[in-house]
């Protein structure tokens, strides 16, 4: 239950002076439709007053106040001009200018003869002063009420910046004093004031420089959320852990049979992450293991290995993938090799319909089927296992956590390992998962040759069609990507199309194509044809981005690589350069190359290390655009910001390890606080993992 003091601030918005329905909805769509969304509205910069010039010597441009006298009103002949108010000081005198003004508002205001205090831009004409609609406008007397320094907000249309302004200050009016839940040491080593004074410091900006995310009362609300969050995940992670688990144990000889079948030995990596693996799975805890490893290092086996021991035991596995063309590729690669084993692997996707499906979910529910490879079909309802307790999930990223959360539902204590080739960097992965075990596979499996990455201007694109020509005609296979546009997968399609149409007229049928808006069967076609060799040249999108595995083709053309992301570059360039034979990478760009595209590319050129490429990329987008990308596993922070507090992370990583080792319930007073803290940043799942949530 959340803790009652916090009430007022998980309160709509719309309960605040001023809000009223339309308001309501544009402060939803800036912040979110709750009192607290606004307390983490910070602002984006500062409107500084403290100029105080005398009139003449006021700078155009610049925001000043200034103390004048009122000397007249001048109405505009016709509505078409700006009313005018004549003022002076001393040095000179200011014209202030007002478009449409309310009728006697000025009277009032700005009475002759009185001396006012006005705030706002200042104008110049010629050797004429003029403020047009002052921000403020207070009688000398009252001059203190006006601010200083004011905050200036994110805004959206609709909303003024002093109506925005009024809001919050109304919605920081409910803050309560709240119970100190960090170190009181820490706290004092940083210098860092309580929760409440920080956040109205935090709306209060003294100065440009309070503005900065290290600015010591944002650097301590950005604390307070990567704790909650570090938190919450420890709690997850310590219940996963103890939770009651299942001892999933074999001899090993299904995967010895299937390592048989397989050709090839496991490289030193491959044998340790198996190991790892297995090892969690006979314990009586529950696995959550994270499995990363370069494209093209071998993970595929090495879920393999730990599906066929699990179902050795006597269970059932799933292994689920991000697209259909990937899930049909595995089982390809599996199906064979679970059989000499002795096992029947099954494909479950939505093509697979009527009869069919329900001849497979039979077969799930009788265990008949010891390993399931499927896509989100896997979540629906009526799947239902005989004894599902492993679930593998490749290219985790592309799955949030509930997704996971969902699936092992359908087992009892599923073991779950998730693997990825996206290097992702470190601090990504640990608020995403805190301390969660990870398997690395660092080697590629041997005798994989470099591939030769070359960057190429595009009105060479002829030498280019010639060069691929060239190594079709000496028996290579390969790939050609087309420009991804806008994200909008219409207007790539046609795209590749008519590149497709063009290679086509010049190489025939040999030239294949694949693109996302295929239908499911035509584009295992085209997969198939190209796997098989019916078809040497394959124009694609950037479906084939992920996992795609023809170790057969050598030659990859990405047009407008420009437009592509590094870490997209590198698993569409991971497709080659898996067999023996050398494969070369033309980076197709479209000139002129701006900053950031010249630096891809030509990390592109200079390695193919995976996480140099991952930290590379971190260090052109930040971590914040990482974020914000598709990678829909990641929790999104308000007020912490990777980039700046990567420190402060890792600092509450170890800092919620402490705690709980300390106070393992949270039941001390700091723990109690720590509760409120979970609630307040709303990481409360986490809270009923305590006994006494
Ligand atoms: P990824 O890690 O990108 O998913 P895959 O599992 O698709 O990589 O493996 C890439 C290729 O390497 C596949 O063709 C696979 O058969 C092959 N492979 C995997 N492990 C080894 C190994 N130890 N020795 C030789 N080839 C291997
Ligand atoms: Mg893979």
């Amino acid at each position: 239950m959340r803790p009652e003091v916090l009430y007022p601030l998980f309160a709509e918005a719309r309960a605040l002076p001023g809000v009223g329905p339309r308001v309501a909805k544009l402060i939803e769509r800036l912040a979110g439709q709750r009192v607290v969304d606004l307390l983490w509205h910070l602002p984006a910069g500062i409107v500084d007053r403290r100029y105080r010039p005398a009139v003449a010597a006021a700078r155009a441009g610049a925001v000043a106040t200034v103390t004048v006298l009122v000397r007249a009103h001048q109405p505009p002949s016709s509505s078409r001009y700006p009313y005018k108010v004549l003022c002076s000081d001393p040095s000179g005198v200011l014209t202030l200018v007002f478009f449409h003004p309310r009728a006697d508002y000025l009277s009032r205001a700005l009475p002759v003869g009185a001396e006012c205090v006005v705030s706002g831009r200042i104008e110049r004409f010629g050797a004429d002063v003029q403020m047009a609609h002052p921000d403020y406008i207070v009688p000398l007397d009252q001059r203190h009420t006006l601010p200083e320094i004011e905050p200036v907000y994110p805004l959206t249309a609709g909303l003024t910046p002093r109506g925005l302004g009024k809001i919050i200050r109304a919605a920081l009016d409910r803050a309560p004093d709240l119970p100190e839940w960090q170190d009181p040491a820490f706290v004092t080593r940083n210098a860092w004031q309580p929760w409440r004074s920080a956040l109205m410091a935090v709306h209060a900006p003294d100065g440009e420089a309070a503005l900065l995310p290290l600015a010591p009362a944002r650097s301590r609300l950005a604390y307070d959320e990567l704790l909650a969050n570090q938190l919450a995940l420890a709690l997850v992670r310590r219940r996963q852990r103890h939770a009651a688990g299942r001892a999933i144990r074999a001899d090993g000889v299904s995967a010895a049979r299937a390592l048989n079948a397989v050709g090839f030995a496991l490289t030193e990596s491959q044998r340790r992450a198996v190991a790892e693996i297995t090892a969690d799975m006979a314990a009586e805890t529950r696995m959550l293991r994270l499995l990363q490893g370069d494209v093209g290092s071998g993970k595929t086996v090495v879920a393999l290995l730990a599906m066929l021991t699990a179902v050795e035991s006597g269970v059932q596995a799933a292994l689920m993938a991000p697209t259909e063309i990937l899930a049909r590729q595995h089982l390809a690669t599996i199906g064979p090799l679970a059989a000499a084993a002795g096992v029947r692997a099954a494909l479950l996707t939505g093509r697979e319909k009527g009869k069919n499906r329900s001849a497979i979910l039979d077969a799930l529910g009788t265990g008949d089927i010891g390993i399931v490879v499927g896509t989100h079909a896997l979540f629906q309802s009526d799947v239902a296992f005989a004894d599902l307790a492993l679930v593998v999930f490749d290219e985790q990223h592309r799955f949030g956590v509930h997704q996971r959360l969902d699936l092992a539902s359908k087992g009892r204590a599923v073991d779950i390992l998730v693997m990825t080739a996206t290097p992702i960097p470190r601090t990504l992965m640990m608020t995403a998962y805190g301390d969660m075990d990870v398997s690395k596979l660092l080697e590629k499996p041997p005798g994989r040759r470099p591939v030769d990455t070359r960057v190429v201007p595009a009105d060479r694109l002829d030498d280019v069609v010639a060069a691929v020509g060239r190594s079709l005609d000496a028996g290579a296979r390969a790939y050609w990507i087309c420009p991804l546009v806008e994200e909008s997968d219409v207007v790539d399609v046609s795209a590749a199309e008519e590149r497709f149409r063009e290679l086509r007229a010049r190489f025939g049928a040999r030239v294949g194509l694949v693109h996302g808006r295929l239908k499911g069967p035509d584009k295992d076609r085209a997969m198939a044809d190209f796997a098989g060799g019916e078809v040497d040249l394959l124009v694609a999108t950037t479906v084939v981005e992920v996992g795609v595995d023809v170790p057969a083709a050598t030659v990859m053309v990405i047009e407008h690589a420009e437009r592509f992301g590094l870490a997209q570059l590198h698993q569409l360039r991971g497709r080659i350069g898996r067999g023996e034979a050398a494969s070369t990478c033309l980076l197709v760009y479209a000139p002129p190359l701006g900053e950031a595209a010249r630096a891809r590319l030509a990390i592109m050129r200079e390695t193919e290390d995976g996480f140099r490429i991952a930290e590379e990329d971190l260090r052109l987008r930040g971590a914040g655009e990482l974020l914000g990308t598709r990678q829909s596993g990641m929790p999104s922070f308000r007020l912490a910001d990777l980039d700046s507090h990567a420190e402060l992370l890792v600092a509450a990583r170890d800092d919620a390890r402490l705690i709980l080792n300390r106070d393992p319930e949270l039941a001390s007073e700091r723990g109690r606080a720590l509760r409120t803290l979970l609630y307040l940043f709303e990481r409360d799942v986490a809270v009923r993992y305590l006994r006494s949530g």
